[in-house]
């Protein structure tokens, strides 16, 4: 079932007068939201028996609660000490998923340091090679890794270079961030045409069960020559991209992604939005 539903906490959801996240999954139950994801953006904090206790609401209201691994993750480092780090990171990460009860950690693959981007790929490459050998190591087998569009050209993670780290393993599948490939290039998506050319892509490239689950993060973000500045909202009508043809692109193609939300305080809201434009065209 394709699902919707914001990323972190909202602007609403706090004026609303909820601090904790075990309120969110009854939250999207208000909102007709299906899932939420958690942002160890700034590091992996939290409580075994906190994320035990958020894992409970979120399976008691059938609900699904997605990670998002920290933002200082590099891939792309020569420094064994550092790729190290970077691992405990994510399997940090993979572990508070397993208490939430959740199935998907999204991660940021990487950037080029000193060397060429061709070099720096084949480093952020190895890295990951060696991320699936410890994830079958340590029992994470069922945990889908989602490796993310990113939204500077300077970064690694253009739809092409996530694509080819979807190759080495059949637990890594792609989070199609529209709103950085939006970015990267300075506005790409206007019609259907603009984003099925994505779709068939990732057809070709990653094949047709990990595009029809992909993890996907929607926002309008502000540009410039390098690429990303800023998260929007959907009141935004000058950078883009539009949610609509999107949506009908989802229902036309019949997938199931699991669509969060990343709008700048109103993601509760424009996820829904989402929601509503995709049911009024699948029926
Ligand atoms: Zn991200």
């Amino acid at each position: 079932m394709i699902k919707f539903g914001p990323s972190g906490t909202s602007e609403d959801f706090t004026l609303a007068g909820h601090t904790h996240t075990e309120e969110m999954p009854q939250w999207l139950a208000e909102h007709e939201l299906d899932c939420f994801e958690y942002s160890f953006g700034r590091g992996v904090r939290i409580r075994q028996d906190t994320a035990t206790a958020i894992g409970a609401e979120f399976a008691k209201l059938n609900k699904e609660i997605s990670v998002h691994a920290p933002y200082f993750i590099n891939l792309a480092t020569k420094e064994e000490e550092k790729a190290e780090n970077n691992h405990r990171y994510i399997f940090d990460s993979l572990a508070a998923l397993t208490w939430f009860g959740g199935n998907r950690c999204v991660i940021h693959p990487g950037s080029p340091l000193k060397e060429e981007r061709g070099a720096a790929m084949d480093i952020l490459m190895k890295r990951l090679e060696k991320v699936a050998v410890l994830k079958h190591e340590y029992g994470y087998d069922d945990k889908l890794l989602c490796l993310e569009t990113m939204g500077k050209q300077a970064q690694l993670g253009s739809l092409d270079e996530v694509i080819r780290m979807c190759s080495l393993d059949s637990s890594f599948i792609p989070c199609v961030d529209f709103g950085h490939l939006n970015a990267r290039d300075q506005g790409v998506f206007f019609t259907k045409d603009d984003y099925k050319r994505v779709i068939d892509k990732l057809l070709q490239g990653v094949g047709e069960e990990k595009t029809n689950i992909m993890h996907v993060h929607f926002s309008k973000i502000e540009y410039s020559g390098k690429g990303e500045v800023r998260h929007l909202t959907f009141d935004d009508e000058k950078y883009g991209p539009p949610y609509e043809p999107l949506m009908q692109v989802f229902a036309e193609y019949g997938l199931q992604p699991y669509v969060i939300c990343e709008s700048a305080g109103t993601q509760t809201r424009d996820a829904q939005l989402m929601r509503r434009s995709y049911y009024a065209v699948k029926r």
